[in-house]
């Protein structure tokens, strides 16, 4: 790979949108790297081969981004192999969905720390060297549930809407040094997640969206591409809602 290719990690990489945007950014001539959760281990063999074989190069990675100790080395063991992380996308995500009668502890912790945390253990080994060269991109997927709030979510939610708090935040600490950090608020996405959705309920959320579908995986990505291009300089602190006017504010 050439060496003057920006650098890439991509959490949640292997996933339905994460797979898309790796994709999309090593297509870009992006350097990509994308994050497996050691329980993903098994399908890895078959995603690398069907990555090979669309002519798509993208180095994997393991670790368990809600951990601060895991994502600290994954981080360290990127940047030794690969050279210094330029652009991370924060993608992993996961849903525990309860009301709150029924919310527990457990529940709640689980998505705060794989959705919220993991974007502040994953950037923050990453942050000081950004700063010191004088770009980054952050790039952090929430969701239109993190903007409107959702029934069942209040974890999901809570951390959804805590990623914008954070994301705006880092824009302003990283704005002198050419180090940008936006959030990308998907809608309703053709994933795994949805696709596995009873057809009722399914057929009910497509009627509630203007647009009368869902969104694909590419349609996030390619968001996540422009926001992580080299000429999005002055665009920081912002959410890109890609929604099909699902949620409009
Ligand atoms: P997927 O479940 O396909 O992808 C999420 C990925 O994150 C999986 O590969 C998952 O691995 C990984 N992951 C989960 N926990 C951890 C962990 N502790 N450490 C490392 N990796 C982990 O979901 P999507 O592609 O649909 O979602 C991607 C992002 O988009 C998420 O943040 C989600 O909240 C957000 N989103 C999705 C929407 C949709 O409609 N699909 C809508 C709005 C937002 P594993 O499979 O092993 O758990």
């Amino acid at each position: 790979m050439s060496e003057n290719k920006r650098l890439a990690i991509v959490t949640g990489g292997v996933g339905g949108i994460g797979t898309a945007i790796c994709e999309r950014l090593a297509k870009d001539g992006i350097q990509v790297v994308a994050t497996y959760h050691p329980a993903e281990e098994d399908k890895l063999i078959d995603w690398s081969k069907a990555r090979a074989e669309a002519g798509i190069e993208v180095g994997l990675a393991v670790c368990d981004v809600s951990s601060p100790e895991d994502s600290a080395r994954m981080v360290a063991e990127v940047e030794k192999e690969f050279g210094p992380v330029d652009i991370i996308v924060n993608c992993a995500g996961i849903t525990r969905d309860k009301t709150m009668k029924r919310m527990d502890a457990e529940s709640w912790d689980a998505v705060i720390n794989t959705n919220l945390n993991s974007a502040f253990y994953v950037t923050k080994p990453a942050w000081e060297g950004m700063l010191n060269r004088g770009f980054g991109r952050i790039i952090n997927i929430s969701s239109v549930n993190g903007q409107r709030g959702q029934f069942g979510q209040t974890n999901y939610s809570a951390a959804k809407a805590g990623i914008h708090g954070f994301t705006m935040a880092l824009a302003h600490e990283g704005a002198a040094k050419g180090v940008t950090a936006n959030t990308v608020s998907p809608g309703y996405i053709e994933t795994a997640m949805t696709a596995a959705m009873r057809d009722d309920v399914r057929e009910s959320i497509i009627s509630g969206i203007p647009m009368g579908r869902m969104g694909n995986p590419e349609e996030i990505a390619s968001a996540v591409a422009f926001l992580a291009a080299d000429e999005q300089a002055y665009i920081t602190g912002a959410n890109l809602p890609v929604n099909g006017a699902l949620f409009v504010h």
